[in-house]
């Protein structure tokens, strides 16, 4: 009996001292409106203000340079969970389900004696597996009086009264409170916020009214230049917005560079607005830690599904892998491994999320064959160690060929610390193309140093020939290792 009882004693101390994981991602939040990435701007004058993501940031590292490597919602929160690229998860656009039957990162941690909870968006068609506990939105979720789906209730769900973030958040607070603290723990917190259509909460709302925010230096992109594709977009501010994203009619008349920057100050509003109440959430989450003795055993991570185009060349939405829209924000607080106030400018992507979080719990899964990581750890660099071998590129891939609301054609490319070089395809693959109208294959290269906003396309410029070679070869032998060659 008493060998008995030390056993026990000593597994549950062994498993306590194993550090606990609140992963919060946001839907679209853009790091040009989070004020730990500097100015912007949004951020220069204060108009965005996110302190409590920022007290992450200044107790542990904030990665400059992270990217996604499918900048859409449903493919990224499953490169999340299983650490690969869609060719090898198998969820390539937002109609392509998470297989029920694919272990991901929540069955790593309930195998490993985790206690396992996600509440919020997710976004990925199936139930949620792999987790002990869950309440999710259906698809979107509603951002008042939203209706949660459970494992009780999966089809039909229930509704509650409130704002979607801060519901979520209520119940994220309550199962740590039920929790046994005698085990370790995984968070997942998701929040809907900022995504389409922005309907900020009530005590936010009117913020900003008689304000003008100020412009990106791109909002009136003509677009000249660049290839084909970005001519046929259709999330340009103001003339592909409807009336529920504006919450008002476009007032007549008002049409070209005046509409756009009329729709912008509508948007941007109900834009940071809505992220607010994140951001909030965010500094509820932080403080119960505080207060209840668990930051230093806790392992905090804030980021989003991607970034946003917040006015960029003139648009909202994703999807184009143009910085606005790929780079996500990534700010991590790891308690004897991040140095409070550190930066990362090393490539990251959210494929290195799964296999992280596995380094830095220790939790050591048996992965078969077909979930070996694409990703790679980002413990080195929250260490400040860059390995040698360290990624040179970030490769990205855009399968949801021309969908009817966002056509963007199928594209790929390449994103070097200096570079970027990308390849619309512009042919459907099969059934993951929304689309079966194939556009013409064009090409864009960007010299980031000398012009970080992506106006200016290089790819048929002389003084780029020895560039364009060496990115191209590159490129290939991404393709290539990635086994993504379609
Ligand atoms: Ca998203």
């Amino acid at each position: 009996m008493a060998f008995r009882t030390l056993l026990c004693l000593f597994s549950a101390a062994c498993l306590a001292k194993q550090p606990n994981v609140i992963f919060m991602l946001s839907d679209d939040h853009s790091p040009a409106s989070i004020s730990a990435y500097g100015p912007s701007h949004l951020t220069t004058g204060g108009f965005a203000s996110t302190p409590n993501i920022d007290r992450i940031a200044k107790t542990g590292m904030i990665f400059q340079n992270c990217y996604a490597a499918n900048s859409i919602c449903t493919p990224s929160r499953a490169a999340i969970l299983t650490g690969q690229h869609s060719h090898h998860n198998g969820v390539y656009t937002l109609q392509d389900p998470l297989d029920p039957q694919r272990r991901h990162i929540a069955h790593w941690f309930t195998e490993a004696g985790y206690q396992t909870a996600i509440y919020g968006k997710w976004h990925l068609e199936t139930s949620p597996q792999g987790f002990q506990t869950w309440e999710v939105f259906r698809n979107q979720g509603e951002y008042r009086n939203p209706t949660y789906l459970t494992l009780d209730a999966p089809k039909k769900g229930h509704t509650e009264k409130g704002y979607a973030d801060e519901v979520s958040t209520d119940k994220a607070l309550g199962w740590l409170q039920k929790r046994d603290p005698n085990k370790p723990f995984l968070l997942c917190l998701h929040f809907k916020a900022p995504h389409r259509n922005w309907v900020p909460a009530e005590r936010y709302a009117r913020r900003f009214e008689g304000v003008t925010i100020p412009e990106p230096k791109t909002l009136l992109d003509d677009w000249e230049n660049r290839s084909n594709a970005i001519t046929r977009n259709h999330q340009t501010i103001g003339r592909d917005m409807t009336v529920n994203d504006l919450k008002t009619p476009k007032p007549e008349g008002l049409q070209g560079d005046a509409l756009r920057q009329w729709a912008y100050q509508r948007y941007i509003k109900d834009y940071l607005n809505t992220a607010q109440v994140v951001d909030d959430s965010v500094g509820r989450v932080l403080d119960w830690l505080k207060a209840n003795g668990l930051e230093e055993n806790t392992i905090v991570i804030y980021s989003s599904d991607q970034g946003f185009f917040t006015g960029e060349h003139g648009f909202f939405d994703k999807r184009w892998m143009y910085e606005p829209s790929t780079r996500m924000p990534l700010v991590v607080r790891a308690p004897g491994v991040t140095q409070a106030g550190s930066e990362s400018r090393a490539l990251a992507s959210n494929i290195d999320f799964a296999p992280t979080l596995l380094e830095l719990t220790g939790v050591r899964p048996n992965l078969s064959a077909s979930e070996k990581f694409d990703g790679a750890s980002l413990v080195p660099l929250l260490r400040r160690e860059i390995p040698n071998d360290w990624r040179t590129a970030v490769y990205y891939r855009y399968w949801e060929h021309n969908s009817n609301e966002h056509p963007v054609p199928n594209h790929f490319g390449i994103r070097t610390a200096t570079h970027k070089l990308i390849c619309y395809q512009g042919q459907p693959h099969g059934m993951r193309a929304a689309s079966k109208i194939a556009t013409p294959e064009e090409w864009e290269l960007f010299d980031l140093v000398k012009d970080p906003n992506e106006m200016v396309n290089v790819y048929n410029d002389s003084a780029y020939v020895d560039v364009r070679k060496t990115l191209t070869a590159q490129l290939k032998a991404e393709r290539e290792r990635n086994g993504d060659t379609r």
